[in-house]
């Protein structure tokens, strides 16, 4: 797509810090410079986000993450990963070609990934009823 940022990052339009690459999944270092490690995990052929990701993308994206962060843990000095997706505009997405965060993780390090909820509004069972699918 040529209005996406990380098409022309896959295309090698716009440079980045390469982690990892094969036919379908490209990895590369977050700018935000946030966390150390802090990677992203895209599919090379475009789509907007993980609810209109076509299945194979999305599993080639995912056996990725899960590649990186066994490489992360047993290789490469950390203990753990968080990894995040953000789902449309209002969840925090910015750039909406599909992608995982990973953020490697170690005990002590201070990092918070996970995001900071307040207390739920309906019940457990009010919500069953509104998600239950199937
Ligand atoms: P999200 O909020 O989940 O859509 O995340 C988008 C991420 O892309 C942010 O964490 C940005 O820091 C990151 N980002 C934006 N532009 C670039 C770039 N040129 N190279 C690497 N990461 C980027
Ligand atoms: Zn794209």
């Amino acid at each position: 797509m040529t209005d996406c940022i990380f098409c022309k990052i896959i295309a090698g339009e716009i440079p980045s810090y390469r982690i990892y690459e094969d036919e379908r999944v490209y990895a590369f270092l977050d700018v935000a410079e946030d966390a150390d490690g802090h990677t992203l995990v895209v599919p090379k052929r475009h789509c907007s986000g993980l609810i209109d990701c076509d299945g194979e993308s999305l599993a080639d994206t995912v056996h990725a993450v899960q590649k990186l962060c066994a490489h992360y843990i047993r290789d490469c000095g950390f203990e753990g990963a968080n990894v995040l997706n953000f789902t449309g505009e209002c969840a925090g997405q910015t750039v909406f070609h599909l992608h995982f965060h990973i953020i490697p993780r170690k005990t002590g390090d201070g990092v918070y990934s996970f995001p900071r909820f307040k207390k739920c509004t309906r019940t457990l069972a009010e919500m069953q009823k509104i998600l239950a699918l199937g």
